[in-house]
């Protein structure tokens, strides 16, 4: 079978490194806020190419988006009840993150083209109570352009990337994680960069910002045990951090593999039935976090490679709108997410596929 995305065969390429990394955490008998987060943040900072202090280690990729937001909200920028935008046919954490905190989602429709917001759709989203917008670097292509930069300059809008799925792509040779105000980075397992658990960082350009993130993820205190805010938990383990300094070194030649299946993909699969990712000239805009093709008969199609042993999965099944945790908006229609949700199907990709897998699954779709 070829598997969607084989984790045990990606770590094992840095079995050894991994491995020592995590014998000099349980030897030093230090597990949190330490000198591996230390490093770790030191290396993700040089990568994105912004000072230390602007980067912050944080537990997971959904808190990385909630502290920002609650950082806003502690230093005067927004308030409760304010207006996020945010595109409809996100993952639900780039939701959440926004409604934790008091603060109203205004979802708004993606392109059809390129499955993120549709910039052209903003405009008349933004009210008197907007004060940000988050952006979705979805599927790991990014979601950026002049046009944007344009409207929050009109508006004095604050922009959240939420690049948990697009580490490593370069718009104009800038890095997805540095275009807005602050980005949200996720380490789950299976994001282009891994940990082996959950962690996530935070990355901005003010660093008075960082530092309320970094106070906040720890309980609200900056010197231990006074309190400054009623914060969270939200910090990474050590063993994460030393993990992820190992694998971040290989992150951009990982992505470059990835580049090489979807180009492969996009040259080869020729069935008329199947609607590939569109093409972008600028290759270095996707990191192909997922390969997503679209077809209205999405249902028989994953069947039919499943019966023919590959591995796929949908991004999303049921969008934000449709779900029982926000009932509020159940009876909204947003036409092209739900057109998206209904035809998606992502193939495999991963740095790991071998050619004959790649060329299997091109032979295969193309049969269907
Ligand atoms: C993975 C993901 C998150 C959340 O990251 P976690 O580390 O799982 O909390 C947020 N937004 C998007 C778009 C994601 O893909």
């Amino acid at each position: 079978m070829i598997k969607f995305l084989d984790l045990q065969k990606i770590n094992a390429q840095y079995a050894g490194e991994l491995k020592q990394a995590a014998v000099e955490v349980i030897d030093s008998g230090w597990f949190l806020q330490g000198e591996q987060n230390k490093k770790f943040e030191s290396k993700l900072a040089r990568f994105e190419g912004l000072p230390e202090e602007n980067v912050v280690t944080v537990a997971n990729g959904l808190d990385a988006l909630r502290l920002i937001l609650r950082a806003y909200i502690e230093t005067g920028v927004m308030k409760e009840g304010d207006e996020v935008i945010v595109p409809a046919n996100t993952y639900i954490a780039s939701v959440l993150a926004i409604t934790d905190n008091r603060l109203k989602p205004v979802l708004v429709e993606p392109s059809i083209e390129t499955y993120n917001i549709d910039i052209d759709q903003i405009e008349k989203a933004i009210t008197s109570k907007t004060k940000a917008i988050m952006i979705v670097h979805l599927y790991g292509r990014v979601a950026w352009s002049e046009k944007l930069e344009d409207l929050v300059k009109k508006y004095n809008l604050k922009i959240i990337e939420d690049n948990a799925q697009a580490i490593g792509a370069v718009w104009h040779g800038r890095n997805t994680g540095t275009l807005g105000d602050a980005a949200g980075f996720s380490f789950y397992p299976g994001k282009n960069l891994g940990a082996l658990g959950d962690s996530g960082a935070v990355v901005c350009h003010d660093a008075e910002l960082a530092k309320v993130v970094r106070t906040l993820a720890n309980y609200g205190s900056s010197q231990k045990y006074v309190f400054d805010y009623s914060g969270y938990n939200s910090r990474m383990d050590e063993i994460q951090a030393a993990f992820l300094s190992v694998k971040i070194d290989h992150v951009l030649d990982e992505n470059q593999r990835r580049r090489e299946i979807a180009d492969y993909y996009c040259k080869n699969v020729t069935n008329p039935k199947i609607i590939l990712p569109q093409q972008i000239d600028n290759q270095s805009e996707h990191v192909y976090h997922l390969f997503v093709v679209r077809t209205k008969e999405r249902d028989a199609f994953q069947q039919y490679l499943t019966n023919n042993g590959i591995q796929t999965l949908i991004h999303y099944p049921i969008p934000p709108h449709k779900q029982a945790c926000y009932k509020e908006w159940n009876n909204e229609s947003y036409p092209v997410t739900e057109q998206i949700h209904n035809e998606v199907l992502s193939l495999p990709i991963s740095p790991v596929m071998t050619k004959e897998e790649v060329e299997k699954v091109v032979k295969t779709v193309n049969v269907y």
